[in-house]
């Protein structure tokens, strides 16, 4: 095993707790310091995939993920009257709506369960500082205070702000050209257990998906050159939302006035990070601080936990931290470069700028809809390409 015992890992959502339960399983003494007041619960579904899905079944947790199922029975498109166009039931890999569909509040939740007694957790810090000396890595926090560590992993996802003091600007943000914001609205009486899509003109569509909380999460999208707008305060996110949303029809009116009631909405510009380092010196990074693939693959939490998983891993059985990086980064990069391939086409071709534009997606939906093909996912992100992608090796590190 390491000898470097002491870790702190930056972060508590996906990446971070699932890295602090196999570190503790081999015996790392695990901090995990998460920037919010408490656990950050927003967000829609997840999906976990393939290689996710078997590590989630080692660490005892899957079928309580099963159970957590959001109810979602498939996917309909609908047009500006709420009209069903073309409808995709939930039947098997290719389809929209997956087996393991969670929320992600509720995985941040169970992974949090299963860590807290044997992780310490602190909320409302950061990094601010990072020395690092050959032997050790002294770290300090916004409080002020500093604590030295073995390692440092930040999990702190894909604006991470730990990963720009470990490596500066080298790692790569590329924009993808869609702007997406992500928030829990109250059901109403026209909500079903389908999941709408409605495309609108303008390049803008509303995603709207039961959830098995009583309330719907709404998701809106739209393509944009880079504004900038991830930067701004939440209340002028909210003005851009807000206006982005006006005159979309359909159930836009609605989402209008929902975002000013809401204090977790999550929006960004979807990016995906590309870093030629994860590791330097005793500090490193994974998840979507180190390769985030976008919401666009379907991919980002799968490898968030395959990458915690190999990572922990490789440490419990190198002696040498920079050995155990070495051996995680030949593993992990092959995988997270064929997922970070997005499709030709993704995401504009669903996000079209006419009406003329918007009556092609329908009819398109509807003629896949019509029993020639079920894989819809397949017209409009790479999410499930995953049976062909997820073709990664999980040792048993146990048994090594
Ligand atoms: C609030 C929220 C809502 C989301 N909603 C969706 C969604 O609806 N659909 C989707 O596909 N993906 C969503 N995502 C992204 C998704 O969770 C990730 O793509 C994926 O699961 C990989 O997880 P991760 O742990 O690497 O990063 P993330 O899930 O992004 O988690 C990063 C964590 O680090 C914390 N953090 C940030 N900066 C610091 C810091 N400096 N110090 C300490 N902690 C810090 C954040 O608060 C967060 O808890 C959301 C992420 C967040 C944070």
């Amino acid at each position: 095993m390491s000898n470097n015992k002491k870790i702190l890992i930056s972060g508590a959502s996906i990446a971070g707790p699932t890295l602090a339960f196999w570190l503790t399983r081999y015996g790392f003494d695990v901090t995990i310091i998460e920037r919010s007041k408490s656990l950050r619960l927003g967000g829609q579904n997840l999906d976990i995939r393939g290689a996710g899905r078997a590590i989630v079944r080692l660490m005892g947790i899957e079928q309580e993920i099963l159970d957590a199922n959001t109810g979602e029975i498939g996917l309909q498109f609908v047009d500006s009257d709420n009209k069903v166009k073309a409808a995709f039931p939930s039947d098997g890999p290719g389809s929209f709506t997956s087996e393991a569909e969670i929320l992600r509040g509720d995985l941040v939740n169970i992974l949090y369960n299963s860590t807290k007694d044997r992780a310490k957790y602190v909320f409302g810090i950061f990094v601010t500082a990072i020395n690092q000396t050959g032997d050790e890595v002294e770290v300090t926090f916004n409080d002020g205070k500093t604590e030295t560590f073995d390692l440092l992993i930040a999990a702190d996802g894909v604006r991470s702000t730990t990963r720009q003091l470990i490596f500066g600007d080298e790692p790569q943000l590329k924009f993808t050209g869609l702007y997406n914001a992500w928030y829990t609205i109250p059901k109403i009486d026209t909500d079903t257990q389908w999941a709408r899509w409605y495309t609108a003109p303008g390049s803008r569509v509303i995603l709207i998906r039961p959830d098995n909380h009583g309330t719907m999460r709404a998701s809106f999208s739209f393509l944009s050159e880079d504004k900038g707008y991830q930067k701004l305060p939440n209340s002028e996110q909210k003005k851009i939302l807000k206006e982005k949303l006006s005159g979309a029809g359909g159930e836009a009116e609605r989402l209008r006035a929902e975002v000013e009631k809401n204090d977790d909405v999550y929006f960004d510009a979807i990016s995906q990070v590309h870093a030629q380092k994860w590791f330097s010196g005793r500090t490193g990074m994974i998840g979507d601080a180190a390769y985030c693939p976008t919401p666009l693959t379907g991919m980002g939490t799968t490898l968030a936990i395959v990458g915690a998983y190999l990572l922990a891993g490789e440490l419990s059985r190198h002696a040498n931290h920079e050995d155990a990086f070495v051996a995680y980064e030949k593993r992990m990069r092959p995988f997270v470069e064929d997922v970070q391939k997005l499709p030709p086409g993704v995401p504009w071709l669903a996000h079209p700028k006419s009406k003329f534009g918007v009556s092609v997606v329908n009819t398109v939906a509807g003629i896949l809809a019509s029993g020639l093909v079920k894989k819809i996912g397949k017209l409009f992100s790479s999410k499930n390409e995953d049976v062909t992608k997820d073709k990664i090796e999980l040792p048993d590190f146990k048994k090594t």
